[in-house]
């Protein structure tokens, strides 16, 4: 049999909601077909709390002797700074590992009702690939002249060749195994350089991939079309940024943050990939096993896929979309009254 080894980091608020009911989902998918060992580790908020950091300082270097990383949410917001949090666990395993691309399906389930009424789940179904670990979210910048009128902050981002010619590559390749129609979105207009940069690179990767038809589109234009018309996209490629937020947009199109699940891929091989659910710690429904744990539990059907259980990954899949569709064992997130637990329960009786 085979057998995995898993780091689990629950992290803080919901993710410590979440995180165990897919645990016990993937065990059940998996059954007989492979062994997956945990390996929990009780960092975020807490740890920070004891002692002073989110993670030890050799965490990365821990993390990197496993296969994959299960990971919930990290943030606790009347506690710790949320640039704290982020910047004390997420961030830096992301640049650390370099994990390069974060993968975020966005597809409307059957059964449940999204905002767009005249919308169906044919109609939603797109991925989008997000840079990963630089772009906006690179971390340079400073503060000048701190606490008086003439003070000044500056936050660069920064877009190197390297780095945007392989998320863009990937997302060609990504777009070339579904419907070919790749979306690159940026704001060229008003970012005159690394932006700039970005769509050059997509013309210039463009021309290896003649099959996929390209869109380019600025990212006000691009929010506005997710909603008017969600059936034209397929693969979009963006920024850390700007994928960020359309990805939010892109969850409430599904009818809930809690549905919406990411893959943060490694661009090594032999360096663990990160599954998470895209929602944060929800801080407002944490501690009340209401969390929608859908989201946690599709991510983790990724990270399966990505080990190579690619049936045991299409079992929870069509396992979600029944219960969706059967519309009764649901979180109050998406009209319903069951809790997180009975989510889970549903799910595996559904396998
Ligand atoms: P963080 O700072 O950790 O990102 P946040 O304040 O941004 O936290 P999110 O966790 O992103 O909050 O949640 C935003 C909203 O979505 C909240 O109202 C939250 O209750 C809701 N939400 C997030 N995750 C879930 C979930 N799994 N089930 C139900 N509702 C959720
Ligand atoms: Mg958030």
């Amino acid at each position: 049999m085979q057998q995995f080894r898993i780091a689990v980091i629950p992290g803080d608020g919901v993710g410590k909601e979440v995180i165990p009911v897919g645990q016990r989902v993937l065990e059940a998918a998996v059954a007989q077909e492979a062994q997956l060992d945990w390996h929990l580790f009780p960092w975020g908020s807490d740890f920070y709390r004891q002692t002073g950091a989110l993670m030890p300082p050799d965490g990365v270097e821990q993390l990197r002797r496993f296969d994959a990383i299960y990971f919930g949410a990290v943030g606790d917001p009347p506690h710790v700074p949320d640039h704290v949090t982020l910047w004390g666990l997420l961030l830096p395993i992301r640049k650390q590992l370099d994990l390069f691309v974060n993968v975020r399906p966005i597809r409307l389930f059957p059964g449940i009702r999204g905002p767009l009424r005249d919308k169906g789940p044919e109609d939603i179904d797109m991925i989008f690939v997000r840079e990963n670990t630089e772009g906006e979210y690179a971390g340079v910048g400073g503060r000048v002249h701190v606490g008086t009128p003439h003070e000044v902050a500056l936050e660069t981002s920064v877009f190197s060749r390297f780095n945007v010619e392989r998320v863009v590559r990937f997302a060609f390749e990504l777009a070339r195994s579904r419907r070919k129609h790749l979306t690159s979105i940026t704001k060229s207009n008003a970012q005159r350089f690394g932006m700039v940069l970005w769509d050059e690179i997509v013309q210039e990767v463009a021309r290896d991939y003649p099959d996929v038809t390209v869109t380019s589109l600025l990212v006000d234009a691009a929010a506005a079309l997710m909603v008017r018309a969600p059936e034209r996209f397929d693969v979009a490629v963006g920024s850390n940024l700007f994928a960020d937020i359309l990805t939010d947009l892109g969850a409430a199109l599904m009818g809930s943050l809690g549905l919406a699940p990411s893959a943060n891929l490694a661009a090594a091989p032999g360096v663990p990939s990160l599954f998470e659910p895209v929602h944060g710690s929800a801080p407002d429904i944490a501690g009340r096993g209401i969390a929608n744990p859908i989201g946690t539990v599709w991510a983790g059907a990724m990270m399966l896929e990505h080990l190579g259980l690619t049936d045991a990954a299409r079992r929870i899949l069509r396992a979600i979309e029944r219960l969706t569709n059967e519309g009764k064992v649901l979180t109050p997130d998406l009209g319903g009254t069951a809790t997180t637990e009975q989510v889970g329960k549903r799910i595996i009786e559904l396998l």
